[in-house]
């Protein structure tokens, strides 16, 4: 997947703390670092690698990423909703 804007690689986006093998990723630029955003339902999930250069981040709906992280937000919520 490439960036719509200027042709540069969609990378995935890491939300809260990294893991070792997330660190590396970011670090060779294969991840970005998206902060604690993470609950936000509107959250991007991949991020130009040319960011914040290139202003372009999007929200895939269909990535295994944008799903797990719509999984952890649910038991999230139903954890928090049985209290
Ligand atoms: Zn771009």
């Amino acid at each position: 997947m490439n960036c719509p804007k200027c042709g540069g690689l969609l990378i995935p986006i890491c939300y809260g703390r990294p893991s070792k093998e997330g660190s590396e990723k970011i670090a060779r630029g294969e991840l970005y670092l998206g902060g604690c955003g993470m609950e936000y339902p509107n959250a991007p999930t991949h991020s130009c690698q040319n960011f914040p250069e290139c202003s372009i981040q999007v929200l895939d709906y269909n990535s295994d990423l944008w799903k797990s992280r719509d999984a952890m937000r649910r038991s999230l919520a139903a954890k928090r909703a049985g209290r």
